[in-house]
């Protein structure tokens, strides 16, 4: 039998490690999630070496060959540099003081012996979502917002990820947007972690539902049964199943927040021009009515469109959990293309 070619994608995240591989015919060999316990805050030393265990594990699981693996992909959350030096004023996932400013793509590299390529965890989702519209070698552009506790995501254009000068292209969370414009949130100042007022992560995130959309409309409507629970982190996880059985509040959340990636999406067609934008998240990982009406609703929330551009779609981000791992996993197959490893 012929020796496999294949890469390996690892998504790193704060309390797990999740790993693929992907042939050079552009097919994953594990179904799922493939998990091993991340310990990230005990430092890089005690990580890097969980991710080569659980690696260990992952090969016997998908059958396949340490030396099959000829370049690595790695994704973590960031903020870390283009190359994947982490920030050396620290993170919410890498509070270990070890973490400041460690080159986790050449960490990796040294412990496994292999090339290792690295991207931020919000652009290797955008590239996990290009890919399961546009295969791995197709030029088109596409825009990617990825709804969750906070907003990531990422922008490919012509098939190429964009990383940016330090790291930070495709932070589309903290782009501004005319929120003022947005129907039903009258005198809402909508604050950002980063400080920013009026991003799109400051509406479009499970952290804005928490910190900004369920106080403002429960203000309106003391008497919602939310409002009674009287805890807004444990509210805030109860939209979504609320908005599936038509609670017209929770609803009225899911809204604003398409309307909110309707009036950025705008922004970025008349930047970028794309072959696609691509939603992923929470706030898609819901019925097929849900989903179906929060989609037309990110459409109605865009102004309107020249008739060129009317027809530019809006695609939902297939199996969230993996989206990492895969992404990543893909961005080594194109490395290791371009550099003729395989
Ligand atoms: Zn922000």
């Amino acid at each position: 039998m012929l020796a496999l070619q294949a890469v390996a994608g690892v998504d790193l995240g704060g309390t797990a490690i999740n790993y693929t591989f992907l042939t050079d015919q552009e097919q994953f060999l594990i179904e799922g999630l493939c998990e091993y316990p991340a310990r990230a805050r005990e430092g890089p030393s005690i990580c890097l070496q969980q991710i080569a265990d659980g690696l260990q594990i992952a090969f016997e699981k998908a059958g396949v060959l340490p030396s099959e693996i000829s370049v690595v992909g790695l994704d973590t959350p960031g903020p870390s540099s283009a190359t994947g030096v982490l920030s050396a004023r620290g993170s919410t996932n890498f509070v270990h003081p070890d973490w400041a400013g460690f080159d986790i793509r050449a960490g990796l590299e040294d412990k496994l012996g292999k090339p290792v390529i690295y991207l931020n965890d919000g652009n290797a989702g955008a590239i996990w979502g290009h890919f399961v519209i546009f295969g791995a070698k197709s030029p088109a552009t596409s825009v990617s917002a990825i709804v969750g506790t906070g907003l990531g995501g990422g922008i490919i254009i012509e098939g190429n990820v964009v990383k940016g000068r330090q790291g930070f292209g495709g932070e589309l969370g903290h782009v501004l947007i005319p929120y003022q414009s947005i129907r039903g949130i009258e005198g809402l100042i909508p604050e950002c972690n980063c400080g920013r007022i009026g991003d799109l992560e400051s509406l479009c995130s499970l952290t804005a539902i928490e910190k900004t959309l369920l106080p403002y409309f429960l203000g309106k409507a003391p008497e919602h049964d939310l409002a009674k629970l009287g805890d807004l982190r444990k509210a805030s996880k109860l939209v979504r199943g609320l908005a599936e059985r038509g609670d017209e509040l929770s609803l009225e959340i899911f809204r604003v927040q398409a309307h909110a990636l309707g009036v950025f999406f705008d922004e970025m067609i008349n930047t970028f021009d794309p072959d696609a934008l691509i939603v992923g998240g929470g706030i898609i990982e819901t019925t097929d009515e849900l989903q179906t009406w929060i989609v037309e609703e990110i459409r109605a929330g865009m102004p309107k469109q020249r008739v060129e551009q009317a027809d530019i779609p809006i695609h939902i981000m297939p199996n969230g959990d993996t989206a990492g791992a895969r992404g990543a996993a893909i961005e080594a197959l194109k490395f290791g293309r371009q550099t003729g490893v395989i």
